[in-house]
């Protein structure tokens, strides 16, 4: 008799309906066979996957869109306007309540690791006193790793203050945006000084890298170099790298082969992305993204993330992961049956890899019992219709329920 049994779920690479024993939150048994516990959930036949996992959000900003004003032009610069008067008179509750709703739409869609970037630049750092509030309050049911992001970079003394002041106060990771520094030295200064604080501190590194549609934009290089000589392989993950796409083929190639050598994570965020880059190119047009297909061949960690919900960076969003998947198979051309399933693992095993979780990750027995299931009988019909998750385990415990929706027909046919 097991504590908790879930029956009559499918796995994505097995035939046939298994059930799930969990004995003190682990899982204890995975079989076609018939189990009983003392507490026990139908299935229903759906899909059964380890928990997402989006390794890039933004909790500050999130759920702001439009609130007061909305950004017009949808570029970076009308984003940043907005966002550095709202950091202005931030409010620490209203972040707090903001993130807390953010949180609760992410985990009912199955997401149980988030990598969340907070500003640092606002005035006393309210944006993280607020987070990390929030990070202890939901602390029993996700897990959330914050970066420390200085929106405003790193070149005055007293941002650089900031980024150390984070960490000290939680921050588990520190960031850079190195292509919206002054100059080109500046952005190489700005990853060197969070390489040094990293090290200092031992926190991983989550860099914005090459957001912008320029060849010349030569970060990645510059992040894979010092990833290797600095020690760090496999601690180090950059987002967007959108250059890479603009880069003539030989340079993008040699760039990839730094990349696979420092074992850097690449997260790529095709909604926010493919609506704000490309902008301002001739047509055609840029798709907007890294090149997703090349780095995953490559044997790259390459991971797609939601980014943005509702913020003045990007209006839209729902906070459900299988979005941004579909969306980046479309952009990547990956709509092969095998590069469907490649997609799967850019929100689940690549993310919790970048997330540093593989031990404690997957569907196997003695790992955590921490899993959704989502109503689909087929990995394309999960990225087609992108349900929301049916139930949502932690530790064995069920912490979310949503019913699927369903179609009842008034007419004969
Ligand atoms: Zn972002």
């Amino acid at each position: 008799m097991y504590e908790t049994v879930v029956t009559n779920v499918r796995l994505i690479d097995r035939e046939g309906a298994f059930n799930i024993g969990i004995t003190k939150g682990k899982i204890d048994a995975i079989t076609k066979d018939e189990i009983h516990g003392k507490n026990s959930w139908e299935g229903y036949g759906d899909l059964v996957l380890p928990p997402f996992v989006e390794l890039h959000t933004h909790l500050d900003t999130v759920l702001t869109a439009g609130k007061p004003v909305s950004n017009q032009t949808g570029t970076l610069a009308e984003a940043i306007e907005i966002w550095t008067e709202a950091k202005s008179r931030l409010d620490i509750e209203d972040v707090s309540r903001r993130a807390a709703e953010a949180l609760k739409l992410l985990i009912s869609q199955g997401v149980l690791f988030i990598r969340a970037a907070v500003d640092i630049s606002d005035p006393d750092l309210r944006a993280l006193q607020a987070v990390l509030k929030v990070k202890e309050t939901f602390s029993s049911i996700i897990d959330l790793q914050i970066v420390a992001f200085p929106q405003e970079g790193l070149e005055s003394k007293e941002n650089q203050e900031k980024m150390e002041c984070a960490v000290r106060m939680g921050a588990d990771g520190v960031s850079a945006v190195p292509h919206l520094e002054k100059t080109n030295k500046a952005g190489i200064d700005s990853l060197d000084f969070c390489f040094k604080i990293a090290r200092k501190y031992e926190k991983f590194i989550h860099v914005f890298c090459d957001e912008v549609d320029d060849p010349n934009s030569r970060f990645l290089e510059s992040l894979a170099e010092l990833t290797i000589s600095q020690g760090m392989e496999g601690k180090v993950s950059a987002s967007h790298a959108i250059a890479l796409a603009y880069y003539d083929d030989d340079y993008a190639q040699q760039v990839i082969q730094l990349v696979k050598q420092a074992q850097l994570t690449i997260v790529s965020c095709p909604l926010v992305n493919s609506s704000m880059q490309g902008r301002f190119d001739a047509f055609p047009k840029g798709r907007g993204i890294t090149r997703v297909k090349s780095l995953y061949e490559e044997g790259v960690n390459v991971c797609i993330a939601h980014d943005d919900v509702q913020t003045p960076f990007y209006p839209l969003g729902s906070g459900n992961i299988l979005q941004a998947a579909h969306l980046g198979m479309h952009l990547a051309h990956m709509t092969g049956t095998s590069e469907l399933k490649a997609g799967l693992e850019m929100i689940t095993a690549h993310p919790a890899k970048g997330f540093m979780v593989e031990e404690q990750y997957g569907l196997e027995i003695r790992k955590p019992a921490s899993f959704i299931t989502l109503p689909a009988a087929t990995l394309t019909e999960l990225i087609s219709h992108q349900p929301s998750c049916r139930y949502v385990f932690k530790n064995g415990k069920l912490v979310s329920s949503t019913q699927p929706k369903m179609t009842t027909w008034h007419v004969p046919f």
